[in-house]
């Protein structure tokens, strides 16, 4: 009996693998790279990279391309059994990769490397591979005394358990919810693409009429162009209450209690290794030094950007009140307000760029964008094994024909499918032994507007951006040339510095000549025309202070929650929100609202106490595009300069320091705040 995730090599065979393949093929690894690891310790000898580390590199990088196919089937095929599968497996991963970091003879061995003239002879990469995994063993408690190590392992076991908990709670109750309209009344004012996507859903589900969900195509729909109030207000609670203790589904998948217990733990953990806080821990491994530095980062741009909100909001009131003869503007009324003003100033509506951007033109200009920029070349191959018929498989060549990396894309938003965008890895870039290099393969995943009847899925603005930011992380983790999978592509990039490559990417879905080669009609082949184009850029940074504002509250909450966090009060989430609120709050939310019972990003993903890295990395991809603007946005060298000085450098150098080589100087602000409105 031979278990596929046992017997792949290169690409994973997602047609075979099978939930109750998980376990075993798990259990057999972890036995196996336990022996390994008594193996290379056994026996006095010299330790060296070749005799130690490369070993180590080999066993680990096996396991997580064994678990990486595993992790992402549970996030966008997750099923009941396979739920069950993974969580049996959680508990026995987090055990091993704590005994792995609390191993002292391990910790020893790594040191004596270090300490061994061998250290000298190795390369940049190599010797980053070292420096973190001597930084890791302490982050996972390797100096702790026995007792303190055991607590350390039993609360990174209960956290991984948690944060998959918070996870499914989310997924669970936004598939936990819809609203099937059989009176065609109710859908005044919603565009036809977004009716027909309806009628689609309700048809899937056998039912009449029509069915919005909480996914995010539908709810957005609805919340930009429903001219049914009760409906946007009825959407709207149950949307922003999912996974609490409110609404239509209050308490069914609350995740109050998990919330609690992350955050109780996280603190402990910190506390443990000597750290005040899990703010303090975070910012080990990022870009920002301290906890003061990072909040007085946030609150600088919250006190430039809040006036120009403050007015921009004002505006939205007046138009409502004016044009509309809207008293007061509710939570549910923003949007829709907001997509009628963009209407009224600027004579266009998002659903009117739509028909520039079906699928493939999207899909193929930016291809041809990244062309442009650094001589690569994508195209699609047929034939490779895939978990859903939507998903394509695509190959990147650098101009000499080699193979740069291989990627995954999974479009469209389902069921099962966890809501979102991201990037994740398959396969990471390393040389092998026998010096053949294996090449790195990403998994790009989105929740776009799916193809609805004949016509071809075609996308808003907003979606293409998503794309282009999922693409740039995309780039990074292929594009690198790093022959150490510990550092390479995204793998030991400082946190805080992520966002860069994808920030980046979305500056060209807002210029001409790159939009130009993005989209074409879909009955007519046309570009957008000059003067619809003026009229979008001129719209461009309409509520700009607004988004910016709620983007530093949700940096803010997230950093003061593991900064602030006291076992003796526990967590007061919604205090922390509530005091926030009246510092940057534009908009004041619903009483319901519990956006913080779905903010995975922090509760379940990897930006806990590093929310604000979307901003900090901003500050940087804005000013890395300057040089673009005055050099020109298809400047080939400029383009190759950042492959070279970013994209390919992975994690082997300091993000300051790969900014500094690219642009000539450090970062400033001013190409951030010039982008986004705030300033001229
Ligand atoms: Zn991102």
């Amino acid at each position: 009996m031979s278990n596929p995730l046992l017997t792949m090599s290169g690409l994973p065979p997602f047609a075979q693998i099978k939930p109750e393949h998980v376990e075993p093929a798990i259990d057999s690894l972890l036995a196996e790279n336990r022996r390994t690891v008594e193996q290379l310790l056994s026996g006095t000898k010299e330790y060296t990279w070749d005799n130690l580390v490369q070993p180590l590199e080999d066993m680990d990088d096996r396991l997580s391309r064994v678990w990486s196919p595993v992790s992402h089937m549970n996030s966008v095929m997750n099923s009941e059994a396979l739920r069950d599968a993974y969580n049996a497996c959680l508990p026995k991963l987090s055990e091993y990769g704590t005994e792995m970091g609390q191993n002292v003879s391990l910790y020893e061995a790594y040191k004596a490397v270090k300490d061994s003239r061998d250290y000298d002879r190795l390369d940049t990469a190599q010797k980053k591979v070292i420096e973190n995994a001597l930084r890791d063993f302490h982050l996972s408690g390797v100096d702790l005394p026995n007792d303190k190590k055991d607590r350390f392992k039993e609360i990174r076991q209960q956290l991984s358990q948690l944060t998959t908990k918070f996870e499914e709670n989310v997924l669970d109750a936004t598939q936990g919810w819809t609203r099937q309209v059989e009176d065609e009344v109710r859908l005044a004012g919603l565009p036809e693409s977004a009716q027909a996507m309806a009628r689609q859903a309700a048809v899937q589900k056998e039912l009449n009429g029509w069915l919005f969900t909480l996914d995010f195509p539908s709810y957005f729909a609805v919340m930009t162009y429903a001219d049914d109030r009760d409906l946007r207000s009825e959407m709207h609670e149950a949307f922003v209450t999912r996974a609490s203790d409110q609404g239509p589904n209050a308490g069914k998948w609350d995740n109050s209690q998990v919330m609690e217990d992350i955050l109780a733990l996280r603190h402990e953990l910190a506390q443990l290794l000597g750290y005040n806080s899990y703010a303090e821990r975070s910012l080990v491994t990022k870009m920002a030094d301290t906890p003061e530095r990072v909040t007085g980062f946030l609150h600088d741009l919250a006190k430039r950007s809040k006036p120009v909100a403050d007015k921009e909001l004002h505006e939205l009131e007046e138009f409502a009140r004016i044009e509309h003869g809207v008293a007061k503007l509710e939570p549910w009324d923003i949007g829709y307000y907001s997509e009628k003003l963009r209407q009224h100033t600027y004579a266009i509506s998002q659903e009117e760029l739509k028909p520039y951007f079906p699928e493939t033109s999207v899909i193929n200009g930016m291809f041809e964008v990244v062309k442009r920029l650094y001589g690569i070349s994508i195209k699609q191959v047929d034939g490779t094994e895939v978990w859903h018929p939507d998903v394509r498989f695509y190959e990147i060549r650098a101009e000499d024909g080699t193979l740069r990396g291989e990627f995954y894309l999974d479009l469209y938003a389902r069921e099962n499918k966890r809501g979102g965008a991201w990037m994740d890895d398959c396969i990471g870039r390393k040389r092998n032994a026998d010096q053949s290099v294996q090449t790195p393969v990403a998994y790009l995943t989105c929740n776009l507007t799916p193809p609805i009847g004949e016509d071809p899925a075609l996308f808003t603005h907003d979606e293409v951006i998503t794309l282009f930011h999922e693409f740039g992380h995309g780039l990074h983790h292929m594009l690198t040339s790093v022959d150490h999978v510990g550092v390479s592509g995204i793998n030991g990039v400082a946190w805080d510095a992520v966002e860069l490559p994808s920030q980046f990417m979305e500056n060209w879905c807002w210029e001409k000549q790159a939009l130009d080669l993005i989209a074409s009609h879909y009955k007519t082949g046309k570009n957008i025309p000059d003067e619809l184009y003026n009229k979008m850029y001129a719209a461009k940074n309409l509520q700009a202070g607004m988004q910016m504002m709620r983007q530093l509250e949700f940096a803010l909450f997230d950093f003061r929650l593991h900064l602030e966090f006291d076992p003796d009060v526990g967590a007061r989430i919604q205090q922390t929100l509530d005091e926030l609120r009246q510092e940057v709050a534009v908009i004041k939310p619903a009483a319901y609202n519990r956006f913080q019972h779905s903010f995975t990003h922090i509760f379940a993903g990897g930006y806990a106490a590093g929310y604000y890295s979307y901003k900090w990395a901003e500050v940087l991809s804005a000013d890395a595009f300057s040089l673009f603007e005055e050099e020109g946005v298809f400047n080939h060298q400029t383009g190759l300069k950042f492959l070279r000085a970013v994209l390919e450098q992975g994690g082997t150098r300091e993000p300051m320091e790969l900014f500094v080589e690219f642009r000539g100087r450090e970062p400033r602000i001013d190409a951030l705040l010039r982008h986004s409105g705030i300033a001229a």
